[in-house]
């Protein structure tokens, strides 16, 4: 193999370990991964992060989240959603109550654990969002579909002119990619394990085009829990909604949602039902639950 060729697969390898290192996707990591996590990257990247920011994972996120959780939600008011599903016949998965998302492209498109995107689809729309990141590289993990990139760079914007800037972590994941991510970890531990730190294929918002993990500028605690104490995530709680961005696993939602609190985990849905979101204080999952009774699809 000559030196050319050797640089390359080394960059390839570097690349892959920069994607595969990405935030837990609406997956906790686990301390181990946190600790070789986006934290450690190999390349050449620049998230200022040093180790020190594993060690202050550990510490307890103090803000809670935008959503005031009142409880009671009205199904009014539910522009956007037209959540329908229907049972997976093609998956091959053991449990039944798995539903594939029936509108994978519309922006308020529900996708957890029981619901999936379907095994071939991909976001028509990808785009690199101008603004920051946490790396140099052109990497397929600052794609975004076009509406949520203009909304993020919108985002941007305003959390710099509040003396906050905000630096991208990792935005979207193909399905390919979320397979090897995934089917590394089963590997690695096992996929009970595994289940509870990352998404299985389909089921990541990442392969959505529509979630950003963030991070403050400095790279600071990205896509750790520390990050739920920083500034930035506090104004992201309050101003994210504005700009039609929910905070997706909201502090002691877990039971809905899936997943732990993840103060850096972004979701756009669009601006009307970002707010009715928070205005309500409920989670996507219930936002949606609520509206398909009152929204008819079109037919
Ligand atoms: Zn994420």
């Amino acid at each position: 193999m000559n030196s050319r060729r050797t640089t390359a697969a080394a960059l390839l390898l570097a690349a892959f370990m920069l994607v595969s290192a990405a935030c837990g996707d609406g997956g906790s990591k686990t301390q181990a991964d946190t600790a070789a996590g986006t934290s450690t990257p190999p390349a050449s990247s620049n998230t200022g992060s040093t180790s020190t920011s594993a060690d202050a994972s550990k510490s307890k996120p103090a803000e809670t989240t935008a959503a005031s959780t009142n409880g009671q939600n009205q199904a009014s008011g539910t522009p956007g959603v037209k959540q329908t599903a229907q049972t997976d016949t093609k998956s091959g998965t053991k449990t039944d109550d798995i539903q594939v998302a029936a509108n994978p492209a519309d922006v308020a498109v529900l996708v957890n654990k029981t619901y999936k995107l379907p095994d071939n689809y991909k976001p028509q729309d990808l785009v690199d969002p101008n603004v920051p990141f946490t790396f140099k590289e052109k990497l397929e993990k600052r794609k975004m579909r076009k509406e949520a990139a203009a909304a993020l760079e919108k985002l941007f914007q305003a959390a710099k002119k509040d003396n906050l800037p905000l630096a991208g972590v990792s935005a979207y994941r193909s399905h390919e990619t979320q397979k090897t991510v995934y089917d590394r970890y089963v590997k690695k531990d096992g996929e009970a394990a595994a289940n509870k730190y990352s998404a299985k294929p389909g089921h990541s918002e990442h392969e959505t085009g529509l979630a950003i993990d963030v991070a403050g500028s400095s790279g600071k605690c990205a896509a750790e829990d520390c990050f739920g104490a920083t500034k930035e995530a506090k104004w992201l709680a309050e101003h994210a909604a504005d700009y039609g961005f929910i905070i997706r696993y909201p502090e002691g939602k877990e039971s809905i949602t899936g997943y732990q609190y993840e103060p850096w985990h972004l979701r756009y849905v669009g601006v009307d039902t970002a707010k009715a979101i928070v205005k309500q204080g409920v989670t996507l999952e219930e936002y949606v639950k609520n509206a398909v009774p009152v929204t008819k699809p079109k037919s």
